[in-house]
């Protein structure tokens, strides 16, 4: 196994080397006798959960790119279907504002019917598994995070520019065919309120390459029952080990029931990388019990990245407590506890 893998991601790196089909491309390829535009919710959603059983059965089989034909109507265009549909009245993410976005009404995160894009290009700075990684910068946050790094497009959802999903199909073949990109990594500020657009990408991208979904995870439950079967990797960020943290610092509420469900199923889905950033004075409320947790629910075979390169950033300096970069003893001391909890991997 090269340098660049680790054992506990072997599906992800498997995809990479085009030995196994990108689940989207199963998902495409396992056809639903009915049009998913003409049926009521409940039906499509019964039409949903068929289509997945199919696709387990199929998955389990462990296609390569080659044995998978796309079909349509398919699993994916039904995907599709339900994701435009969580977008009006939009449940996309556990804020649930019901907005009609598909209308021009517009939520807590502001993000359009057609969600702009910051940037796109080949990341070489995220964990070592990942690059190069074609990461997709949308505009726009479900959170509001006091120390963002990336506040300058997280809080401007109006500040890219809006790109067609077949022009931006070609260009994500174009950065893995001819670049060398190992994957899609879907980011933001957050990708959850771009998911319908995400997946009308994926209805015309015809490469075989591994979709990774970066994010709060923050999500609503249908968000993360859609992209079963769509995400091969998630890239989690997992940031308070309690509601009042995140309370204070993102405006968010319910954050510790929500996350945690989300990682569970997101570990029952695919493989997971989890993102620990550790925040000064948070080492005890936070980055313990978040550690704790995932070794008590999801095993030490998680790849963390337990990472060091917080600065106080946008309005982090009204927070005394955060303004400031951590300590090396609070950094040694998160590291020391991964370890103590018998993680193998927790630097990426
Ligand atoms: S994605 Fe945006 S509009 Fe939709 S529920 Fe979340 S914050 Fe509200």
């Amino acid at each position: 196994m090269p340098s660049t893998e680790i054992p506990e991601l072997e599906t992800y790196h498997r995809i990479d080397r085009n030995e196994l089909a990108a689940r989207f491309l199963v998902a495409k390829s396992v056809r639903v006798d009915c049009d998913p535009r003409e049926l009521d919710d409940a039906s499509l959603r019964s039409v949903h959960e068929e289509g997945m059983e199919e696709f387990k059965a199929v998955w389990e089989e462990e296609p390569s790119p080659r044995d998978v034909a796309p079909t349509s109507p398919s699993l994916l265009d039904v995907k599709v279907e339900i994701a435009r549909r969580l977008a009006s009245p939009c449940e996309q993410c556990e804020r649930r504002c019901g907005v009609n976005r598909e209308e021009g009404e517009r939520g807590y995160c502001g993000v359009g019917w057609k969600p702009t894009i910051s940037s796109e290009f080949l990341h070489l700075g995220e964990e070592r598994v990942l690059v190069p990684s074609h990461t997709v910068f949308f505009c726009g946050c479900t959170f509001r995070c006091v120390y963002c790094q990336n506040w300058d497009i997280a809080f401007d959802p109006d500040g890219g520019v809006e790109v067609p999903p077949e022009k931006l199909a070609n260009v994500i073949k174009y950065r893995r065919r001819t670049e060398g990109s190992r994957n899609v990594n879907w980011v933001g500020g957050d990708p959850t309120p771009a998911l319908h657009y995400v997946l009308r990408v994926l209805q015309v991208l015809d490469v075989n390459v591994p979709q990774v979904w970066n994010s709060n995870m923050y999500m609503s439950l249908e968000a993360v029952e859609i992209l079963e079967g769509v995400i091969d990797l998630y890239l989690a960020d997992f940031r308070y080990g309690n509601d009042r943290c995140a309370s204070r610092y993102s405006d968010v509420e319910g954050y510790w029931e929500v996350v945690t469900r989300n990682h569970e199923l997101a570990y029952e889905q695919c493989d997971l990388i989890v993102r620990q950033l550790v925040l000064p004075n948070h080492v005890e409320c936070c980055t313990f019990p978040i550690l704790e947790w995932i070794a008590n629910n999801l095993g030490t075979d998680v790849p963390l990245n337990v990472m060091p390169q917080y600065r106080p950033e946008y309005r982090a300096r009204e927070f005394e407590e955060i303004s400031r970069r951590p300590t090396e003893d609070e950094i040694r001391a998160a590291w020391r506890k991964a370890e103590e909890l018998g993680f193998r991997w927790y630097r990426l």
